[in-house]
């Protein structure tokens, strides 16, 4: 479970979040929807410290993953256990070019887990089916569409066997017909409870999938409620303007 709380962030004078508060319960699935420059990357990437906050805190399972109070090397250590437990898929996949799919998949199991080889192998090889490309195990990233390319990249972000999976418009920078084949990994993720928080412009797939959804505007939450209820009748002026250029 990962709870936001106060979290403030400004770059320069600009302040991007302006007090968040948001619960990620374990086994459900929240989406933030909301327009450019809303805050919503600089959010997820203040969940696995990607960015640093400048107030607030924010916590994986009750361990506070911005901690000022250790620093240097315990610091570093603190925070890469924290990423371990933290899948991470972005708009673009970043997979490694000269790596096969099965050794994208591997790497940071053997690396940081120091996962046998062998063992390592299977786990690639079972996530690869999961995703549906198991047929693909020895081919390279280049070789790959870009909705495999994004399946690719949610099996490595499993690998690690995350407690929650953060997801920004992860289906953004795909051809649309290739959006449905990663909409059907997420949400078989879902069917199988797992944690996740997702950033996405795809209203219908937001409303389909999520037990929450947030509608965030110029660095607050402007209105959160179950999907059912924000997508079809939300309250605010802001959430309906927007709704009705997107949906
Ligand atoms: P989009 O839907 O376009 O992805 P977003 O809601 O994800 O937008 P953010 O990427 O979080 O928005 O950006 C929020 C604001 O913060 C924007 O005005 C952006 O220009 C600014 N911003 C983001 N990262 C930085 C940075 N590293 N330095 C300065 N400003 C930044
Ligand atoms: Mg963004």
């Amino acid at each position: 479970m990962v709870e936001i709380t106060d979290v403030h962030k400004r770059f320069g004078n600009l302040e991007v979040l302006k007090g968040i508060n948001l619960t990620v319960p374990l086994g459900k699935i929240i989406s933030i929807i909301g327009p450019s420059g809303s805050g919503k990357s600089t959010l997820l990437r203040s969940v696995n410290h990607l960015e640093v906050i400048d107030s607030g805190t924010i916590t994986l399972d009750g361990v506070a993953v911005n901690r000022p109070d250790i620093k240097g090397l315990a610091f570093e250590r603190h925070i890469n256990h924290i990423r371990q437990n933290m899948g991470m898929v972005f708009q673009h996949f970043n997979l490694f070019p000269h790596l096969s799919t099965l050794d994208n998949v591997t790497l940071a199991p053997r690396k940081l887990k120091k996962m046998d080889k062998k063992i390592a192998r299977e786990l690639g090889m079972e996530l690869l089916d999961r995703v549906g490309l198991a047929d693909k195990a020895d081919v390279f990233p280049a070789w790959l569409s870009g909705g495999q390319k994004q399946r690719v990249a949610i099996a490595r972000a499993l690998a690690m066997q995350p407690k929650v999976m953060l997801f920004d418009e992860a289906t953004s920078a795909l051809d649309p017909e290739l959006v449905e084949e990663v909409n059907q990994v997420m949400q078989s993720l879902a069917k199988d409870h797992m944690t996740m928080l997702i950033v996405t412009h795809e209203m219908g797939f937001a409303r389909d999938v999520s037990s929450w959804a947030m509608f965030m505007d110029g660095g607050v939450v402007v209105e959160e409620n179950t999907p059912d209820k924000l997508f079809t009748a939300p309250d605010q002026e802001r959430t309906q303007n927007f709704l009705r250029k997107h949906l």
